[in-house]
């Protein structure tokens, strides 16, 4: 202990705070590995089903934000007192590796993947690539200080597929999965079908084409106006809107189609807006959603003219087969122009419907896939998506316009390759498609069947065929919570982390993985998947735009962390995130938030100066009025935090941190503190130690989730070697309660006029004051602080007549508040 009075020298040696030492903390969290989950009965508990990010490429600094709030939650409530689970594992699966693949090795993978070989060799070029964006991603999250738990079991691992195939298999038991031959949405260039949650729509310039059809019955010309003329012998019907007068003579009458010559019904239906051409229009298999609707309403049989690698077939005729859809568009354009069969031509433009991965504009196809019953759940998800509390709360009304826009059963099954495979066998002599029994991951495209014979038939195993599809890579991705909290492998943990989970993701994903999820855990579970939804905004570029290769506005949070540190870029990540916002990448409040580890540091390294003590010591006014303050900021903090905020905590502690605790009560208590003029009682010294300390251990303990090197470095150095993370986060802590805190308010504002007259006056801050200063009789309980703080020769306090005592007066300051 420092005598009372003497030298004194700061436990914190060095002058300034320096990045290395995150690198070297970073290894000793990982030596105590303080963030190990344990389970703790007597804990609350939290599990954070992490975003398991596609390993398809590095994290721009949004990203990494987003990973480090999370880690700021998690941090928060473990030093709340909860038992918290923070894995993070990749999500390995789905179309964004293979493409990655295909185009850095120019490899067709439908060529390759032909053979169980050939596939092999492709799945371990992904593998491949696999890994060594997962090393990047972890070495970020590791850097900027996320204390999640690696699991290196991602959504590839044979576990992972083994329950994810396990809960396909119940489903399919229960009759919520079906296999069915119906249109679907497909991407031509992907070649797959999309769900609807997959579909991006885009505004488009295009043509309207007026074409002439005649009436077979009495061979008057009708108009129809469509953008799809290549789709035309696709029409099997024409129709009009039933309270359209204009066409009511047409009713059951036939068109012919112009070239092609067959004749098609004209009826009616009420999709049909009577303003869009001419008011008929021709059904096609399929131009878009609602011609599959007129397709099953007027129960007429599709004519595919489309191939599923978006050229056209015979059914096209002899004019168009062969050709792609936009050559073939061209031809018959042209070829009915020659024959004079357009009556005219009109530019719109129109929203068109792409995949959202390629931006390819999708087709309407017939196509056999597995479905997911979704529809039939309608009214039981809204009333799921009742009891669900989001962080915030406006965030919800995405997810039931959602709910409310599904018009089909969720189709599950891909023609893709690495992705979890869809565990069925069918027998190609009885057509029976069988079901093994769930607990083991199955690779039905290379794996021998699980039956000697057919169990229906009896026919050999040789003619057992595996299934070559595979999972949509959100049938996997949407069992997270399941996975996290021990389905189907620790009944135990199970039964007591199911309940208690948190969901952190951006809003652009609320109807995919956030829906989904819901979905299949409600169908499998008949609870609601989670107990808390954290959503978050965009990370944007400074501009507000999103980050793309294309716009060249990427930032990589590598060289800013290696710059300004990773406080640093937490700080930013917590000041510019509102809960539910947008939030900007801005290099400007990176830069602040390391100009305010200077501040922490300095501040620290003054008060590391001083002894801690627990007794003999009588507080001040204004210790009782930082403290009262301290304690206020401390709840408005964990509120916050509570409600899985870090906007509100870290703007809090900045400005107490610095504008008030820093630049009055520091600059206030140095003189008492130091007593180097051996002024005041030990009582009174003793006070400001044990008030800087307490006050400084509210602010690293709060700040620590934010920023977790520089506030455990700290600790370690003046309090205590295991650090501050395992400290503990409680209200009971905040309880000065004392009138002196809003006076200090006042006192601030006398400061700052104070400061303002010096410098008026050419006085420096820190020379004395020699002159007579009359403040306000409310701030008589701090008036020694004042003028000790601003070193003035008299201070009294105002009495009504000072107005007359200013008259002309230059040697005293006046000062009202
Ligand atoms: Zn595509
Ligand atoms: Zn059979």
């Amino acid at each position: 202990m420092v005598a009372f009075g003497g030298v004194l020298s700061p436990k914190l040696r060095s002058h300034r705070w320096s990045i290395d030492r995150e690198k070297e903390l970073i290894d000793i969290w990982g030596r105590e590995e303080i963030y190990k989950f344990t389970f703790d009965l007597d804990k609350p508990l939290m599990a954070i089903d992490t975003p398991p990010p596609y390993t398809s490429g590095k994290w721009h600094v949004g990203a990494a934000a987003h990973y480090a709030q999370i880690d700021m939650i998690a941090r928060f409530y473990r030093m709340y007192g909860w038992a918290v689970l923070a894995p993070f594992y990749a999500d390995r699966n789905g179309l964004p590796v293979e493409v990655l693949v295909e185009r850095t090795y120019g490899i067709n993978p439908f060529e390759i993947a032909s053979t169980p070989e050939g596939r092999l060799k492709f799945l371990e070029m992904c593998r491949v690539f696999l890994d060594r964006v997962e090393e990047e991603l972890v070495g970020i999250w590791r850097r900027i200080g996320c204390s999640f738990e690696y699991w290196r079991d991602g959504t590839d691992s044979p576990e992972y597929r083994r329950i994810s195939q396990s809960t396909f298999i119940e489903m399919w038991r229960r009759g919520l999965i079906y296999e069915a031959e119906r249109p679907v949405m497909w991407c031509p260039r992907c070649k797959t079908t999309l769900a609807e949650a997959e579909i991006d729509r885009v505004e488009e310039d295009s043509k309207l084409y007026y074409l002439k059809f005649r009436v077979e019955e009495d061979g008057r010309e009708i108009v129809i106006a469509t953008t799809r003329p290549e789709l035309l012998n696709a029409c099997e019907a024409v129709v009009y809107n039933p309270d359209d007068g204009r066409y009511e003579e047409l009713y059951k009458l036939h068109a012919v189609i112009p070239l092609y010559g067959r004749s098609v019904p004209i009826l009616k239906h009420s999709y049909v807006k009577p303003d869009f051409g001419t008011g008929l229009v021709m059904v096609c298999s399929y131009g878009d959603v609602s011609d599959v609707r007129m397709f099953r309403d007027l129960g007429l049989k599709p004519r595919i003219i489309i191939n599923p690698d978006g050229t056209m077939n015979e059914e096209a005729g002899d004019q168009l087969k062969g050709l792609s859809i936009g050559e073939a568009k061209s031809r018959i354009v042209k070829i009915l122009s020659e024959e004079k069969l357009i009556a005219r031509v009109e530019e719109i433009r129109h929203e068109v419907p792409v995949c959202w991965r390629c931006k390819t504009p999708i087709e309407y196809i017939n196509m056999k896939e597995y479905f997911l019953k979704q529809l039939e759940f309608h009214d039981e998800l809204l009333n799921l998506a009742k009891e669900l509390k989001f962080y915030p709360e406006e965030h919800k009304g995405k997810l039931i316009d959602w709910i409310n826009s599904l018009t089909m059963d969720w189709p599950i099954s891909k023609t893709r390759f690495y992705a979890n495979e869809i565990p069925l066998w069918k027998c190609s002599k009885c057509s029976e498609i069988l079901v093994p029994e769930p607990g083991k991951y199955y690779r039905p495209w290379i794996d021998k069947p699980p039956w000697d014979k057919c169990p229906k038939c009896n026919a050999p195993q040789e003619l057992l065929k595996g299934e070559l599809k595979v999972f949509d890579t959100w049938f996997d991705s949407s069992i997270s919570p399941l996975y996290i909290s021990g389905y189907l492998r620790k009944p135990e943990m199970f039964s007591k982390v199911f309940g208690n989970i948190l969901r952190p993701q951006g809003y652009d994903i609320i109807r995919t993985w956030y829906y989904y999820t819901i979905l299949r855990v409600y169908l499998l579970t008949g609870k609601p998947a989670f107990k808390w939804s954290r959503i978050t905004g965009m990370g944007l570029d400074d501009k507000g735009r999103a980050m793309h290769k294309s716009l060249g506005n990427v930032v990589d949070p590598e060289p800013i962390v290696e710059k300004y540190g990773a406080d640093a870029f937490r700080y930013w990540a917590a000041i510019s995130a509102r809960l539910g916002g947008d939030y900007r990448w801005s290099e400007k409040h990176v830069k602040s938030g390391a100009l305010f580890t200077t501040k922490i540091w300095n501040i620290a390294r003054f008060i590391s100066s001083f002894p801690e003590v627990k007794e003999g010591f009588k507080l001040k006014p204004i210790d009782e009025a930082i403290l009262t303050l301290a304690s206020e900021v401390g709840i408005k903090a964990i509120e916050a935090y509570k409600n899985l905020d870090v906007y509100e905590p870290i703007n809090q502690l900045y400005n107490f941190t610095w504008n008030i605790f820093a630049d009055h009560y520091i600059e206030a208590v140095k003189p008492r503190a130091y007593n180097t003029l051996k002024k005041y009682p030990e009582e009174e010294c003793r006070a400001a130690w044990y008030t800087l300390h307490t006050v400084l251990k509210i602010i690293l303990k709060l700040l620590a989730p934010i920023m977790p090197f520089i506030t455990d470095y700290i600790w370690r150095q003046m309090y205590d070697p295991k650090g501050i993370h395992i400290q503990r986060i409680d209200e009971k802590e905040f309880t000065y309660t004392s009138s002196y805190g809003k006076l200090f308010l006042k006192f601030m504002e006398l400061n700052s006029k104070i400061w303002k007259y010096k410098r008026k006056n050419g006085i420096r801050l820190s020379e004395p004051l020699d002159i007579t200063v009359y403040i306000p009789e409310e701030l008589k309980p701090f008036i020694n602080d004042i003028r000790d703080l601003h070193r003035i020769k008299d201070v009294k306090i105002s009495i009504a007549e000072t107005d007359q005592l200013s008259m002309g007066k230059t040697d005293i300051l006046i000062i009202k508040l």
